[in-house]
């Protein structure tokens, strides 16, 4: 039990197969009480309670400062405190350069990167006065290769520009004893891609990473508990590949 009596706040936590929810269910695993954020449109209360007494769901648009707000104000509210963020919530695209339309860029980088921002500036003054924290973002290979797999350049950018806010919150927040670290996935199987990416497609890709196979929501899930927890007490402004071998660097 890594994460016994912690509180912890997970985005885009509410879909049955992504990550975000793998890593709620592997954080209650580890006696976490969980708060699932996502869009209103996912029932994010409904599928915490289905989940049991340690989940509660929140409607939450983490491109909204509003929303963002007052999800952690409900949170506290109902937990007293928040020990841990995972910012997860993420969309993506295929698109090459000359697609990307004004409506695409603010689509993907208002999710990936302003929601990024906005859900921890709603927690830090929350975890400065009690002095302690953990933020953990979803950063992503495609930052680090130039995308190629499935996203387009602005999912590169945006996921480029999370590794740089999360090491920037490292250095300025260390001194209150709050972590700040990024994990970056390789391709994982997930409904993220919607039905865009077909067999062949994930064969050929999965033919060039070492370990041989695709990753799973849970692979992600368990770096996620290593910078949620204790593991990780001197762990900060650190990026965690989790992608199987594909980008060895
Ligand atoms: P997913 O589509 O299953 O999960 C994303 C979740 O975010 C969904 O539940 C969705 O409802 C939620 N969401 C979308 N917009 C939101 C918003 N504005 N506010 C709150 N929630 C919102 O995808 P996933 O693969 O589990 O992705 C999780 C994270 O991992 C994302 O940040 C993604 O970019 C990142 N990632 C995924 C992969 C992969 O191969 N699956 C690789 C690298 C990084």
């Amino acid at each position: 039990m890594l994460l016994e009596g912690k509180v912890a706040v997970i985005s885009g936590a509410a879909g049955p197969r992504g990550i975000g929810m793998a890593t709620a269910r592997l954080f209650a695993e580890h006696g976490a009480r969980v708060a699932i954020l996502d869009l209103d449109r996912t029932a994010p209360a409904a599928t915490a309670a289905a989940l049991g007494g340690a989940y509660r769901g929140y409607a939450c648009d983490v491109s909204s400062r509003q929303d963002s707000q007052q999800a952690i104000a409900a949170v506290l509210d109902a937990f007293g405190k928040v020990d841990i963020l995972v910012n997860n919530a993420g969309v993506t695209q295929p698109r090459q350069i000359m697609q990307v339309e004004p409506e695409d860029y603010e689509f993907v980088l208002d999710v990936n990167l302003r929601g990024t921002l906005y859900l921890s500036q709603a927690v830090i003054p929350h975890m400065r006065a009690r002095r302690q924290g953990s933020i953990a973002c979803t950063s992503s290979v495609s930052a680090q290769r130039g995308g190629g797999i499935f996203g387009g350049p602005h999912y590169s950018a945006a996921k480029a520009g999370i590794l740089g806010l999360a090491k920037a919150m490292a250095r300025e927040l260390g001194a209150d004893n709050i972590r700040v670290n990024c994990v970056t996935p390789g391709l994982i199987q997930t409904d993220i891609t919607g039905d865009k990416l077909t067999d062949a497609m994930k064969a050929e890709i999965a033919s060039g990473i070492p370990l041989g196979r695709l990753g799973t929501p849970l692979d992600v899930a368990r770096a996620m508990l290593f910078l949620a927890s204790d593991l990780s007490a001197y762990v900060t402004g650190a990026t965690i590949d989790v992608n199987g071998g594909m980008l060895i660097h």
